[in-house]
């Protein structure tokens, strides 16, 4: 390991390195650090840095509480594309010695080596969606002023207009060796999404922390600002950060949803089929942290936005290549697309909770029917009540009850982050609720 550690500083020396980021994602998937002279890598590594848990959200600690130190994983090292003297790593929180079971990172690791006892690899790969707008006297507006269509999906103007800081973008995830494969101008006025290959689970969630860090970043500099909350706006589509998963043989790699031969036509084995049934069991739970805030509800309707549709899921179903259903599996087959989870999630905790309800499925041998090949958005509310198909939570309470009710939430996330999260979010809720609208003045203030 020492050699390791010195051809690691001299590598980052080489590049032009001064700074490290000993970061860990707090409950919302956002990097917490300090900053480290490079000079101090070795005692870094060694869990030098040490935070006071209370003084963050969802960190189940009092102010008394021995701190918890961040033990950066050196496979995580990226040196920032837009500030090269910095580089940052991804950490696993300690705390008196063991793995604090509370952290983020801990607990999907938790969740990826309970599929490695069972021979599998979660292959995870995230959809990022998000706003690029700039501040205007009108409010927020989409950076370029062209940006105006009733249906921009697509355009080829939005995607050149945009180019000078989308290309930023995306060489920087060149260059990380992300591999981008396609990026466009999504349905909203303002709204992009970059599609780039999929990793480990684990990996991911690093790439999707890091993502949004270096997506606000180099908007800024252009003097936009990146927006990843779920819903920005009523009349647009919301932001998704769809999850595709699959699992692969820990022992030889090869994708084990696949099968050609699927007599549903969907090209997914058995096993997938079965990930499918545990996820849509505990879907309701899920939402709660796939679909964090009180605005990720409001993404989670059929219309919504100029173009008629919203693309999002409103029910617990699952369905072919088909994008009203909350599970799909999209053309080819061999993956399975969470679509509920948006652009707030956190993916470690996200793609922990997914994983754990997929390997029940699969410990349980369930099956989740027959795919929804229709327009879901189009079934009448008789014929969903026939189907036994529930609605997903319609808002965060919701959500926060299924949470609570599922023993599954605990079992992923520990007793103390359970706890915290249900707590935040409720009080989150409690806030909102508190609140008076101008929707609710301008239709009661004068209506008596
Ligand atoms: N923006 C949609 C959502 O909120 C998804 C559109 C798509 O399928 O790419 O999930
Ligand atoms: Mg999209
Ligand atoms: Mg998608």
């Amino acid at each position: 390991p020492t050699k390791d550690l010195n051809s690691l500083r001299e590598q980052l020396k080489a590049e032009g390195v001064e700074f490290l980021m000993a970061s860990f994602s707090d409950m919302h998937g956002v990097s917490k650090t300090k900053m480290v002279p490079l000079s101090h890598l070795g005692d870094m590594m060694a869990g030098s840095e040490l935070y006071t848990g209370a003084a963050l959200d969802g960190v189940p600690q009092d102010v008394s509480d021995e701190e918890v130190s961040a033990r950066p994983d050196p496979a995580s090292c990226i040196v920032l594309p837009w500030q090269k003297s910095v580089a940052w790593f991804a950490s696993n929180l300690w705390c008196e010695g063991e793995p604090f079971e509370a952290c983020s990172r801990n607990i999907l690791a938790r969740a990826t080596s309970a599929a490695a006892d069972m021979g599998f690899v979660m292959n995870l790969g995230l959809e990022a969606e998000f706003y690029v707008l700039r501040d205007s006297e009108a409010g927020a507006v989409p950076a370029s002023e062209r940006d105006t269509l009733d249906k921009p999906c697509y355009d080829g103007y939005g995607a050149l207009d945009n180019l000078p800081w989308l290309s930023e973008l995306v060489d920087a995830m060149e260059v990380l060796g992300w591999d981008v494969y396609s990026f466009d101008h999504e349905d909203g006025n303002g709204q992009f999404e970059i599609d780039f290959s999929y990793a480990d689970a684990m990996t991911m969630a690093d790439r999707f922390v890091f993502l949004r860090m270096m997506a606000n970043a180099i908007a800024r500099k252009h003097g936009y600002f990146a927006s990843w909350m779920p819903k920005p706006f009523a009349n647009r589509t919301g932001s998704g950060a769809h999850y595709n998963m699959s699992l692969a043989s820990a022992e030889t790699g090869d994708n084990l949803f696949k099968d050609a031969s699927d007599p549903r036509g969907c090209g997914l084995s058995k096993l997938g089929y079965q990930f499918v049934a545990g996820v849509l069991r505990h879907l309701p739970a899920i939402s709660a942290v796939v679909s964090p805030t009180v605005n990720s509800y409001k993404r989670l309707i059929k219309q919504g936005s100029m173009s008629g549709s919203t693309w999002a899921p409103v029910f617990v179903c699952y369905g072919n290549n088909n994008r009203t259903n909350a599970l799909r599996i999209p053309l080819g087959g061999g993956r399975v697309e969470l679509r509920a989870a948006d652009s707030a999630n956190n993916p470690y905790l996200g793609a922990a909770m997914v994983l754990s309800a997929g390997l029940e499925g699969i410990r349980e041998g369930l099956d989740p029917g027959e795919p929804h090949t229709e327009n879901m958005y189009r079934r009448s509310d008789a014929e969903l009540k026939e189907l036994g198909i529930k609605v997903l939570p319609r808002n965060l309470e919701e959500a926060i009850d299924a949470f609570e009710a599922d023993p599954l939430s605990a079992e992923v996330m520990g007793k103390n982050m359970f706890s915290a999260y249900a707590k935040f979010r409720r009080d989150e809720w409690e806030a909102y609720h508190n609140a008076v609208s101008d929707w609710e003045r301008n239709r009661y203030l004068k209506f008596f």
